[in-house]
Order: C-alpha cells, then structure tokens, then sequence
C-alpha cells in the first residue's frame, strides 16, 4: 500500500511538479524524488520509512532542529489573533515591531533598522534598491556597481542571479548590467605557494583593483558571504575581511555582509560579522531568522544607509505583501527564544569544535584533499590526486556519486562540484557528530571503490 502511494507520489512528482535546481529529466531516469515525510530533531524520514540524518539542516536553515511544537504553537496563536496585515501605509503589527527591535539589538552596533521579505534572493534585491536608491539620494547616482565574488550565491532572481558567482549565469539573460565579480578566498583551489595570510591579502587587493577599473565612483557596494557557502564553503584566511574593509571605507563603498547561511549562529557566533570583526553597512538575513519553518527574510540596515534614506529620500517604492508577515514574524520571534534560551550558539561553537576536529580524521582517506570548515558547517573536498593536488576532470561527478553514496547510509551532504558539504542543526550533539563521520566514510570507501 505504502508502495503503491510512493510510485504514484513520484509519477504525479515527475508529471506536474518542476523543483528548483534538478534535471527533470534526469531525475526521471532516476525512479523519481526521494519524498520526505516527517522529521524530528536531527532526522528526517523518507516515504519508505526510512531515517536519514540530516548533516544539512534541510537548506542550511532548519537550525533549532525539526519538531519544535513552541514554532507550531506560535503559529496556530498568531493566526488565531491576526493572521495577516500589511506594513504599507503606515500600518504595523505586533509581531513585526517586537522583531524588528530584536534584530536591531542582537546585530551588531550601528545596524538598527529592519525591512522584512519573504527569501534571501528578495532581500538581497532588496538591498541592491536601497544601496542605488542610496547614492541617488546622496547625489552619486553613477555609482550603479555592485561587486560581488566568484562561487558567491545570493539568491536566484534575476538580480540576485547576476549579484552571485559566475556559475549562477548563462540561463535566462542573466547577468544583467551592473554587476561585476573578484575571485574568491579559495585558498585550497588557487595555483598559488602564498601561505594562508598572505592569500588573503591578496585575494581582497582583488577588490581595490576592480575598483579602480571600474572608477570608484562608478562602485555602490561589495557584497560578500562571510564565509561563502553554496559556492563551496571557502572559509577565508584571517587576513581576508579587515583588508577589504579598508579598502570600501578608502573608497566609500557600502559593505554588505550576507549572512544568510552564517547568520543565528552557525558558526558559533550569533553572526559571523562578530567572528571576522566586520562591520557592514547592511546585512541580509533569512534561513535560521525562523529555522525554516515559515519564510520570512530581513535586510538589516545601518545607521549611514537609513538615515540617507528616511531624512533625504521621500517614499521608498518597494515592499512585498508578505513583507512582516506577523504569522512569520511571530515565528521568527519564537525560534530566536529558542536559540537564546537554549544556548544553541554555544553549543554550536563546542560541537562545532568537535565536529573540526573529528573531520581532520578523515584526511587519511585517499579521496580526501583537504578537510575545513568552522562551527557548524564543515566540507570535505574530494580529489584525483593528494599529492600533487589534482582535482577530477569532470568536475562534480564524483560528488554526487558520494552524495548518493550518503543517502544510501542514510545521511544527507550536500555535493557543490566535488566538495562534501555538511551544515547541520545547531542541537547536534557530539554523538550526532559520531554518527555523521561514520556515515561520511562509509560513503567515501563506497565512492572509492567505485573508481578502483
Ligand atoms: N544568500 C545566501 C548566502 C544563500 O545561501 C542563499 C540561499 O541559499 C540566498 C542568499 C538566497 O536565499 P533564498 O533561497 O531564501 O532566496
């Protein structure tokens, strides 16, 4: 019966229903979606019963963890109370309001001022409204370019497409004008014999350069990932981010951290701006805001930017109808309690620590390259050769073989071209840490027969 319901689930999956970043085609081929069910804590369950650990937090957003009945509670109260009202026209809700002040107190100094969406791309293009509207404001309308960096990701609008990397362009007109990109602090995959410190420097001169290419008085803003996700989780040297404030303040760019994935502690920090000292002028928040479970996004705006905009601008002509959703808000609200309540930042700066550490184990296996991450988020890059380094031809072939190596033992990483990638829920324990790295090299010796 079970059965049954599954292959009918897949063939109307397969018939109606185009999912976001997948071959349709391909996943036909395939016997159709893995359809999941249900998910307490860090599992999740497919259809067939099986449990999977999830080492990704669904999206890298699920941070409290699955099942949190407070989040369903919260919900259920809000919309038996108010389950909509707008923020337009000088209108606001409770829930709204009460998140806003906490976003404002718990983001760094100077960042007081909330505009809420529904995902990370609306809020990124968002910001690349405010941050033009900005210069307009302050008489530097030229100053259109927005810098972003290779394997950077912010989102998948048509804007938010041409802000991220390279690998987001090529499909439906995108890039658009207006945009330009710096290579990455990716140490490991550069052709360079700079030590780490010395990389960084260099990797953020990159932006100095762009800038006087491009005329700094053509450049609005430099958008970055404190440590890029999506893209292949590139932790940058220590050096990296005080250079490249420096070099926005020399030339008066507006400095966007967007901290989607880093943001609500996934790096053991509430924000990874504490963890690099960076102190941007606006920042976008989304993923761990609810944990996932309802969407709901914030651009976090400085003092420099709000104030340009409230006391010289007039209307703002840009909002959604869902913007401060109060169902979302209420949500949000309940999920940073929780967070706070039950010291998940701690606990993912110490598991996180656990889980660095127990990740070097796997440097012994032959398809391990390099092993990084920081707090919770981890990446496993898979190469041809150790030494010299070479990484595989055809890029991304073996990490999805491993990928699939992994939901076979019951455990989900995510593969960005040949890099393993694992982020999970902030209440891991050490045990889940345990279980996670027996499944991951189980996956990895599966992998490597395979090529043998
Ligand atoms: N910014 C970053 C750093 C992200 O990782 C993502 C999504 O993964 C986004 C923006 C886009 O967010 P959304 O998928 O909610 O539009």
């Amino acid at each position: 019966m079970m059965n049954d319901n599954a292959q009918n689930l897949r063939q109307s999956d397969l018939a109606h229903y185009m999912h976001p970043f997948t071959d349709t085609e391909a996943l036909g081929k395939e016997g159709g979606a893995r359809i999941i069910t249900r998910a307490e804590g860090a599992h999740i369950w497919d259809i067939s019963g099986n449990k999977i650990l999830d080492g990704m937090a669904g999206l890298w957003c699920v941070n409290i963890g699955y099942g949190r009945k407070e989040l369903a509670d919260a919900a259920a109260r809000q919309m038996n109370t108010l389950p909509y009202y707008n923020s337009f026209f000088k209108t606001a809700t409770v829930p709204s309001i009460e998140l806003a002040e906490q976003l404002a107190a718990r983001t760094p100094a100077g960042l007081n001022h909330v505009f809420y969406a529904n995902s990370g791309s609306e809020a990124n293009d968002t910001i690349v409204r405010m941050v033009r509207y900005y210069w307009e404001l302050e008489g530097e309308a030229q100053r259109q370019i927005i810098i972003g960096r290779n394997h950077g990701y912010h989102g998948s609008t048509s804007v938010t497409a041409s802000l991220s990397g390279p690998h987001m362009h090529g499909q439906g007109g995108v890039p658009l004008p207006g945009f330009s990109h710096i290579a990455a602090p990716y140490l490991f995959g550069a052709d360079t014999e700079l030590d780490a410190e010395a990389f960084g420097i260099q990797a953020a001169q990159a932006l100095e350069e762009r800038i006087l290419e491009l005329g700094a008085d053509k450049v609005a803003a430099f958008i970055g990932e404190p440590v890029q996700g999506s893209g292949g989780m590139i932790v940058p040297p220590a050096s990296y981010w005080g250079k490249i404030q420096r070099i926005c303040k020399k030339y008066g760019v507006l400095l966007i951290a967007d901290e989607v994935i880093t943001g609500f502690g996934r790096t053991g920090k509430w924000f990874a701006s504490e963890l690099y000292d960076i102190k941007p002028d606006l920042m976008t928040l989304a993923k761990g805001l609810s944990s996932g479970y309802l969407p709901i996004s914030a651009v976090i705006v400085g003092d420099r930017v709000a104030n340009t905009i409230i006391h010289k601008g007039s209307e703002f002509v840009h909002g959604f109808t869902y913007s401060g959703h109060p169902v979302s808000c209420a949500v949000a609200l309940e999920n940073i309690r929780i967070i706070a309540d039950e010291g998940l930042v701690e606990n993912a700066a110490t598991v996180g620590d656990y889980l660095q550490t127990r990740l070097r184990d796997l440097k012994d296996h032959p398809l391990v390259g390099e092993v990084r991450g920081i707090g919770l988020l981890g990446a496993i890059e898979l190469v041809q050769s150790k030494s010299p380094r070479r990484f595989f031809e055809t890029k991304g072939e073996v990490g999805t073989r491993c990928r699939d190596h992994c939901f076979a033992n019951s455990l989900v990483m995510r593969a960005v071209r040949d890099t393993m990638i694992i982020s999970p829920p902030l209440m891991f324990s050490k045990a889940h840490v345990d279980e996670l790295l027996e499944k991951a090299r189980k996956a990895l010796d599966s992998t490597w027969a395979d090529l043998c």
